[in-house]
């Protein structure tokens, strides 16, 4: 690039980088991706780095966060606070710990930490009374949010130590966040209210913290104190009184942890964890996942243990920080003009990105749910690509304000099903358009309703033949949750309805040979020698695993039936209560209402379920395919896990998820999804992952597969006996 060139797209590259700092800082409403930002950051840098002519005092890269505000008294900190440098894969990690070396002449032990999502403060403590808490600004001063810090009960306003001696002087660090929890539970409300929703937990706890809960105060005493009668005067008072308690209720929901010192007084600190450790004796909020590693293997271990329990943890992290230790070596690297040379961020993938909203469609469920879903231009988030994104019913997209064609934040965390967040509203230019929800059914033309009045969603009432929940149903028999039926997918599904095979899922299992001829997508050219056109490897695959996935237990039939709130679990519940499907067909709604586990809503769906003519036709026609009806019943004697509840995570050597699961309910034990108190017992097989964590924490006893077999055959105690000294349950 020659220099014309370069000063230009420089230019362009401050001004995208400073204005997408103002609307992040000083507006919490971010405008990019925080992967965006970081990539024209990035490229400014590098930029900078080749045309070092342009790296003027004024650039983004010399400068920490954005202006203050004027709302806002100023408060200078009493030593600078930085900004952190990024590394984005092991390979820069490997670079930052190489210039540590070449600083130091070796690497010295690394405090490693989570980086929390959060906005940096600073308090200041004078003879340990709060004097101030600002946010960093611009890193020399920041905004006096003081008043503010009484209404965050992990703020102390006050530092007690055991001894009773306090420093004179102690200026920390921390972070101000929103727990995810609090996050989703005021998104809730907000949607309640009719408000608009926070776009992440970052930006809300900003928004939260960035108030003047003064001014508000001083409004509605001003308001009382002119002692005005009248409707309006009231409802003027009842609405400031309702913002306020809403505005103090977030501040409460707002949490603080420490994670640097500045100045001090009367406190020796010799090192960062020797620093977290006196902040907390003091009673400063320190996270206990800090860890000091003398390895890069170590430290890189952290790393990697973090980017795969990211989600396991109260907060939002966007990587991890790693710090040298010892406070002597970090005078001894020293900072630049942003950041400390001392320390690095590594930061994990992102998470949410930005993408076009190129429409939004309908797509009618197995129970005839509509929901509209976005279309989008295909975007790689979290680890793979994302083109599609339900958007649940049309009071969410109302809710989340999107228009089709903007441009949106599509939110991926790890595994979790992708989230369209809500759009970027700056980029609109007015070609833009409203979804309207169909009142018809796209599939069958019949006219949607909802089930009850009041209910959001809409459904297509056309149960029995609505050509898309029939496909729907189809599939599901397939599905793992249900049968597991392989080579039965969801184009097999479709060709089998439009080759005219079968008319519903009654017809699956009287499947044979001879009918799957008729289709094209079942067959093949013949080979030579052969007669005719032959079935396909995959169509033979289906037709023996329908035979297989018949003698299933009936939990799983049942979840395969499609019965409206009927998933594994109470599956489970209902086939140990009533082994048969006669049994269950004639079982009343107080019958069904008396088994444990079984509310009134799905006593009386499986009730009305089984009332259905065209339902019993369906169970009647799997009966005469052979389907299994009933399950063999154990005698009492015999169920020797009656009573004992177990979690399985990992996979153990001999069995599938669903054997393992199927060994432990027919010796009548009940297998849940997840770990909590009331969990007996967790069996921990090979690469087990965040429940294993959960259950060590909650103090549940952990076995491997020599305990697992001990509990089948011997029962719990015997399983217990094994809990924890077990090396293969770890
Ligand atoms: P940073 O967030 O990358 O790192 C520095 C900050 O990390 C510190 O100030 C501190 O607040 C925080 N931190 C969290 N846990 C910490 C810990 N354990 N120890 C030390 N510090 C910890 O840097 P920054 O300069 O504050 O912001 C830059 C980042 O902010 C970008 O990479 C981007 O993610 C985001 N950003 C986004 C936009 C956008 O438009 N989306 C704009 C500006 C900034």
């Amino acid at each position: 690039m020659d220099r014309d060139a370069a000063r230009t797209r420089w230019a362009e590259l401050v001004d995208l980088v400073n204005s997408a700092r103002a609307a992040y800082y000083q507006h919490d409403a971010p405008r990019l991706s925080d992967a965006e930002y970081d990539a024209l950051y990035a490229e400014l840098v590098a930029l900078e780095g080749a045309h070092p002519e342009l790296a003027s005092g004024e650039s983004p890269t010399q400068t920490v966060g954005g202006a203050r505000s004027e709302m806002f008294e100023p408060v200078e900190h009493l030593q600078r606070m930085y900004s952190l440098d990024n590394a984005f894969d092991a390979d820069e990690l490997d670079a930052w710990f190489e210039r540590v070396r070449q600083g130091l002449g070796s690497i010295p032990p690394m405090l490693c930490e989570l980086k929390i999502d959060g906005l940096a403060v600073d308090a200041v403590y004078r003879d340990g009374r709060l004097a101030t808490l600002a946010t960093r600004g611009d890193g020399r001063v920041g905004e006096d949010v003081t008043y503010n810090a009484r209404f965050i009960p992990s703020v102390p306003q006050v530092l007690v130590a055991a001894d009773g001696v306090v420093p004179r002087l102690l200026e920390v660090r921390g972070e101000i966040f929103f727990p995810v929890a609090d996050f989703e539970r005021i998104n809730a409300e907000q949607v309640d209210l009719g408000l608009p929703v926070f776009a992440n937990p970052r930006n809300t706890a900003a928004g939260s913290l960035r108030q003047r809960i003064d001014r508000r105060e001083d409004e509605l005493a001003a308001v009382r104190a002119e002692g005005r009668s009248g409707d309006r005067t009231a409802q003027r008072i009842a609405r400031l009184e309702s913002e306020l308690a809403r505005a103090v209720e977030r501040l409460a929901n707002l949490r603080l942890t420490v994670h640097g010192i500045g100045a001090v007084d009367g406190v020796e600190v010799v090192t960062q964890s020797g620093a977290y450790a006196i902040m907390a004796g003091l009673g400063l909020p320190v996270s206990d996942r800090a860890a000091v590693h003398g390895s890069q293997e170590d430290v890189r271990r952290f790393v990697d243990h973090y980017g795969e329990h990211r989600h396991d943890v109260e907060h939002e992290i966007d990587g991890v920080v790693i710090k040298v230790d010892e406070l002597a070596l970090q005078r001894q690297l020293g900072e630049t003009s942003r950041a400390p040379r001392w320390a690095i961020a590594y930061k994990y993938p992102p998470e949410v990105v930005r993408t076009r909203l190129l429409d939004i469609q309908v797509n009618v469920g197995r129970t005839g749910r509509v929901t509209p879903f976005a279309v989008m231009e295909p975007v790689r988030v979290a680890g793979s690509t994302v083109s599609m994104a339900t958007l649940h019913n049309a009071h969410e997209v109302v809710r989340k304000g999107v228009l089709i064609g903007d441009m949106v934040f599509l939110r991926k965390a790890g595994d979790v099903i992708p989230e369209v967040l809500g759009p970027v509203l700056d980029e609109r230019d007015g070609s833009e358009r409203a979804f309207v929800m169909p009142t018809q059914c796209p599939e069958c033309g019949t006219r949607l309703r909802p089930e009850k009045e009041g209910d959001k969603d809409l459904r297509c009432p056309n149960a029995r033949s609505c050509p898309a929940q029939v496909r729907e149903r189809v599939f599901h028999v397939a599905s793992r949750a249900a049968l597991d039926i392989e080579g039965l997918g969801y184009k097999a599904a479709v060709a089998l309805l439009e080759c005219g095979l079968i008319e519903d899922e009654g017809d699956l299992f009287l499947l044979q040979a001879e009918d799957l001829l008729r289709c094209d997508f079942f067959t093949r050219e013949p080979a030579r020698g052969e007669d005719g056109r032959q079935l396909t490897e995959n169509a033979r695959a289906m037709l023996a695993n329908l035979r297989e996935a018949a003698q299933r237990p009936l939990a799983r039939i049942l979840v395969a039936l499609s019965i409206r709130h009927v998933g594994g679990p109470t599956a489970a519940d209902l086939a140990r209560a009533f082994p048969s499907l006669d049994a269950l067909a004639d079982a009343s709604v107080e019958d069904l209402s008396a088994v444990e586990g079984i509310g009134p809503t799905i006593a009386e769906a499986v009730h009305e379920w089984f009332a259905e003519d065209w339902h019993r036709a369906v169970v009647d026609k799997w009966r005469r395919g052979g389907v299994r009806m009933a399950d063999e019943v154990r005698p009492a004697g015999e169920q020797p896990l009656a009573g004992v509840t177990v979690v399985i995570t990992g996979s153990l050597e001999g069995y599938t998820r669903d054997s393992a699961a199927e060994a432990v309910t027919s010796r009548g034990g009940k297998v849940a999804g997840s770990v909590s108190k009331r969990t007996d017992l967790l069996i921990a097989g090979e690469n087990a992952g965040s429940k294993l964590d959960k259950a060590t924490s909650l103090g549940v006893p952990v076995v491997g597969p020599a305990g697992f077999a001990a509990l089948l055959d011997q029962g719990v105690e015997a399983a217990l006996a094994l809990a924890g000294g077990e090396s293969d349950a770890h």
